[in-house]
């Protein structure tokens, strides 16, 4: 049996992906710090035998014996990663050398969970991996931003210097359940807002651009990417093309819940980017991989799993 390693695994994808590799029949080993991540995510697979957990901080080295190791761990949402940047920079930077030092020294094929963000606020459009991006180097989202590019730099250089087999993912905005419900991002924050009857809060006048990617085809394509050939390097962006603005994201979401909430506009945060959408034909090419989930299928299924943890 494959031994396998998810770094950030109690989050919100690694949660997703330790089941799929759990239910293959993997034996998987999940390690977090429960930062933004929980006990709840997993507990699901606390009790099966090819599962277990460790706590565990990806900035310190990590002594263990795997296969494989897929390197999720890192702050997703931007409430998140900018409450304490400079772990969040470190959770990148130190936490991938430490993740490619044990690929090395055990000669694990590893596979790094990085971002659309990589791209900053685009200037092409829709992305293609061979776009470099702009990205401000010192800016409130640079920890996040930054703290991945060079993730990416490490994984190329251990790759070139050392030969090791890694797979770099570039991931864009991906929802589904167990998203947190108080981590701020888009979907999540106006699904809750509307069950709740709260005001739905639009950042700037909405018209700013999103391609959202229902979680299960995402892990669905990680697990692709692992089993490509040596060869295969990525970087290959994994996302829904599918765009939409805010605004429909929430007329959306508003018509789905049957909310009274009211809209209410807010400032838009700093370097918020006003375009984004992956051009994902390597993927469709190498990995014979498209999204299959609708949005509209995704977010009734969302919307349901928000239902039940807000008990309404
Ligand atoms: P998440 O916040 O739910 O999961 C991140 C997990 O990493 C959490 O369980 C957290 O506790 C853990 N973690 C954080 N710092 C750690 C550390 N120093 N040591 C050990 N564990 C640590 O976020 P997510 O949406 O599941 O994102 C997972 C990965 O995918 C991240 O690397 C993120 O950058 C990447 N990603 C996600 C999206 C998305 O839309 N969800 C988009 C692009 C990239
Ligand atoms: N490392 C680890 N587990 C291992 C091997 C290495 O956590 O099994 C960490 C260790 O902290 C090391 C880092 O990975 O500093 C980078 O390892 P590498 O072998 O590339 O470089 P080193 O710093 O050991 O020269
Ligand atoms: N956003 C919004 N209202 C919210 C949360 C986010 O209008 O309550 C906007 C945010 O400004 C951004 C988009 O929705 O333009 C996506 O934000 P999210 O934080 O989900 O992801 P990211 O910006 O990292 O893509």
């Amino acid at each position: 049996m494959k031994k396998i390693l998810v770094t950030g695994g109690a989050g919100f994808l690694g949660s997703h992906l330790c089941e799929r590799l759990v239910d293959k029949g993997m034996e998987v080993l999940c390690v977090d710090n429960f930062y933004t991540g929980s006990k709840s995510n997993i507990s699901g697979l606390i009790g099966r035998q090819n599962f277990e957990l460790m706590r565990h901080d990806v900035t310190f080295p990590l002594y263990v014996e795997v296969d494989e190791i897929f390197n999720l761990a890192c702050p997703a949402s931007p409430v998140h990663y900018q409450y304490d940047p400079v772990q969040t920079t470190k959770t990148s930077v130190h936490g991938a050398i430490n993740m490619l030092g044990l690929a090395k020294r055990l000669n694990a094929k590893i596979l790094q969970a990085s971002t659309s963000e990589v791209y900053g606020d685009p200037e092409i459009h829709p992305q293609p991996e061979s776009y470099w991006g702009k990205v401000n180097p010192i800016g409130i989202r640079s920890c996040y931003d930054e703290g991945k590019r060079c993730a990416e730099t490490l994984f190329f250089d251990y790759w070139r210097q050392h030969n090791l087999e890694i797979k770099v993912v570039r991931i864009f905005n991906t929802y589904g359940p167990r998203m947190h419900p108080n981590d701020g991002r888009v979907v999540s924050n106006f699904i809750v807002q509307a069950l709740q009857g709260q005001d739905i809060t639009i950042y700037g006048d909405g018209s700013q651009t999103r391609s959202f990617c229902y979680v299960d085809d995402l892990v669905e394509a990680m697990l692709r990417v692992m089993d490509t050939p040596k060869e295969f390097t990525g970087p290959v962006n994994i996302g829904n093309p599918t765009e939409f603005t805010m605004l429909e994201l929430c007329e959306k979401i508003l018509k789905k819940t049957a909310s009274k909430s009211k809209v209410v506009f807010k400032p838009l945060p700093e370097d918020d980017p006003k375009q984004r959408r992956p051009d994902i034909t390597i993927a469709q090419q190498a990995l014979k991989w498209k999204p299959s989930v609708t949005l509209d299928d995704g977010l009734d299924l969302t919307v349901n799993y928000f239902k039940k943890i807000l008990k309404l």
